[in-house]
């Protein structure tokens, strides 16, 4: 049985309390272990299915996922319960949410108790196979793999990604206990009910919906006020990791969490369409947090790679969108090459190359030679980026 040994490396001090710490070091010696009995070919499809199931449970989306088939499977679908009947007459507030919310308690403890396992258990499994195994042989795989997180700030993501998920799993198990309980949506079970020609163009459409919105939104997230009070708290990462994907403020969490589920409440979904949509994005938020060279594959023409993404967290006011790069090219706010982008150039845009100073050039010189090629789709554009500012610079790198 080939296998890959984890190397010794020097960790910094550790700015983890004592029980984190040990749990840690236990579940990293428990990984060696497994692994160890692994063939080593298995790493890479073991590593995307967890990121997999990261997606499904980090925000109780398998939750959804069997309430829609209960309700589906359900004779006379989407009646699971009697509530709808017992809402019909008149009744208080109160006994409204009774009957609306009644099982609640259940639904949140599961999806909290899931959430967070997932949470720690594959972003733990994904620390330890690249960050911690791999940590020598970071140029074939990270994004930036001369700088990394340091441990205080893997600490900072780790707190805020909790706060997060608990209002996320909180949010979600509201929302998976109305559906239910027959509560107000314009969910549906039956292809036939709308067609096949809506079924079929409200992939697309809801995908474009979900997406610019998230762009737009992100973008006025990244303008000086909200940037300051809100968002900047997620670009505290500069190389982000798994765990940064929820360490976002409340606010903004709460915010980006309603415009995703909002084609629930006004336009006639399928069940299926909305579930494998709302999977396919947790499912990107992780990887194109990683920090890993993760590609889009030959199916998703419309996905840009890890490193589009990366790239905003290294750059800033860049690359706002999320699931498509179409926005960004619309709109003029993808990273050009000859452009410099800080997190003090605001709006997008960056700043021409021409219009910047020797040292500005210099700084910018040093960004880009960090980037990793392995993470771009061919050694010529990463050569590109970077000899663009070589040319405009007086004094050739290094010099
Ligand atoms: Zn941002
Ligand atoms: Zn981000």
């Amino acid at each position: 049985m080939a296998s890959v040994r984890p190397k010794t490396v020097p960790e910094p001090e550790s700015p983890y309390p004592t029980f984190a710490a040990g749990t840690m070091k236990k579940y990293y010696s428990f990984l060696d272990n497994v692994w160890s009995k692994l063939p080593a070919w298995a790493g890479p499809s073991v590593a995307s299915a967890l990121v997999l199931l990261m997606g499904l449970t980090i925000r109780a989306e398998w939750l959804m996922i069997l309430v829609h088939f209960l309700k589906w499977t359900s004779p006379g679908n989407g009646t699971v319960t009697s509530a709808a009947a017992a809402a019909a007459g008149s009744i208080t507030f109160d006994e409204w949410l009774n009957v609306r919310f009644a099982g609640f308690t259940n639904v949140w403890l599961i999806a909290s108790f899931v959430g967070y396992a997932i949470y720690f258990g594959v972003g733990g499994f994904l620390h330890w196979y690249y960050y911690r195994l791999r940590r020598e042989s970071a140029h074939e795989w990270k994004c930036q793999p001369d700088k990394w997180l340091p441990p205080d700030l893997e600490w900072h993501e780790i707190k805020i990604g909790s706060i997060s998920l608990f209002i996320g799993n909180t949010l979600s198990a509201a929302l998976v206990i109305w559906i239910l309980n027959d509560g107000y949506s314009t969910v549906y079970y039956n292809i036939s009910d709308y067609g096949w020609t809506w079924f079929l163009l409200s992939w697309p459409l809801i995908f474009c919906y979900q997406d610019y919105l998230t762009y737009l939104t992100h973008r006025l997230y990244h303008t000086p006020f909200l940037y300051k009070h809100f968002h900047k708290l997620h670009h505290t990462y500069k190389q982000p990791t798994a765990f940064s994907v929820t360490a976002i403020h409340p606010f903004e969490f709460v915010h980006v969490q309603a415009i995703l589920v909002s084609p629930m409440f006004f336009m006639p979904v399928h069940w299926v369409t909305m579930t494998v949509l709302m999977l396919y994005i947790y499912y990107h938020g992780i990887v194109d947090h990683s920090g890993i060279n993760f590609k889009a594959h030959w199916w998703q023409p419309w996905q840009p790679d890890c490193l589009f993404h990366d790239n905003h967290h290294q750059y800033f006011h860049v690359n706002f969108g999320f699931n498509a790069f179409a926005w960004d090219k619309i709109h003029g706010t993808y990273r050009r090459k000859d452009r410099i982008y800080r997190e003090d150039i605001y709006y997008g845009k960056g700043k021409e190359l021409e219009k910047c100073t020797e040292e500005e050039l210099s700084e910018e010189m040093s960004e880009r030679t960090s980037e990793n090629v392995a993470a771009y789709q061919s050694e010529a554009d990463k050569q590109e980026m970077v000899q663009t500012v070589q040319k405009r610079m007086k004094k050739p790198a290094g010099q």
